[in-house]
């Protein structure tokens, strides 16, 4: 089965388009070839549920990732997405804590040590343009993951058409790879949601991230081809 991901054009980047199987040996975006992608989508539904844009593929056309393939990879630019999973067990080696770093006031958000140089610049050219802004969360661990899917279960009725629309389920989340945070701004008190989605830091961020190899991932307008509803603050690096 072929799957089509393509790079979407944004801040007058020059797209191009990569073309992957299903196969886990070619599950991996080569982003050696796509330096400017501004946010990554599926162009075809074929792996993300056949029914609706926000549906899951049956359990057996999802894939688990192991641990020593993960190892052998490189799991910055791993996908996660509702095909592709990472196991329970998995946790980045070389996480560190953000407050440590001056990109976040919550002393227990941890972040991959590699993304802190670029998150640090990152911040400081918002700074310097009128944006405060600030880690809402980092890395997630697969429990995490558990406790935070059972949350929007619970805060949506146990509807789970709605829940999988806004948040992953365990194992599924790019969180869990450590190079992937929700970045919100003082201006909106750091809440996530429709106020940062509509935010002049939302702006910025999608004018100037990718300076920093930060694309985000769940664009808008995009629902069908990312499996998830726009997440303006949501952004993974991809390093250079
Ligand atoms: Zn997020």
């Amino acid at each position: 089965m072929l799957i089509k991901i393509a790079s979407e054009i944004s801040a007058g980047l020059v797209a191009s388009a990569i073309v992957l199987t299903s196969s886990p040996d070619q599950a991996i975006i080569d982003f050696n070839t796509t330096p400017a992608v501004a946010g990554v989508q599926i162009e075809s539904d074929q792996l993300l549920g056949a029914n609706n844009w926000w549906s899951y593929p049956v359990d057996d056309d999802i894939y688990t990732y192991s641990l020593s393939e993960i190892q052998e990879r490189n799991e910055i630019s791993l996908t996660v997405n509702k095909s592709f999973q990472l196991p329970q067990d998995y946790i980045p080696a070389n996480l560190v804590f953000a407050a440590n770093f001056g990109l976040s006031d919550d002393p227990e958000i941890q972040i991959r040590e590699e993304i802190t140089e670029d998150l640090s610049e990152l911040f400081k050219a918002a700074k310097v343009d009128g944006h405060d802004l600030t880690i809402v969360s980092g890395y997630r661990s697969y429990e995490t993951q558990i406790s935070t899917y059972a949350y929007w279960l619970n805060y949506n009725a146990n509807d789970v058409d709605a829940a999988d629309k806004i948040s992953a389920r365990p194992g599924h989340s790019e969180h869990q790879l450590g190079s992937t945070v929700d970045i919100s701004s003082k201006a909106v008190q750091n809440q996530l949601g429709a106020s940062f989605n509509y935010s002049e830091a939302y702006l910025w961020l999608k004018d100037n991230a990718y300076r920093y190899n930060f694309y985000l991932s769940y664009p808008q307008g995009q629902e069908v081809k990312t499996g998830y509803s726009f997440e303006g603050w949501h952004w993974r690096w991809y390093g250079e």
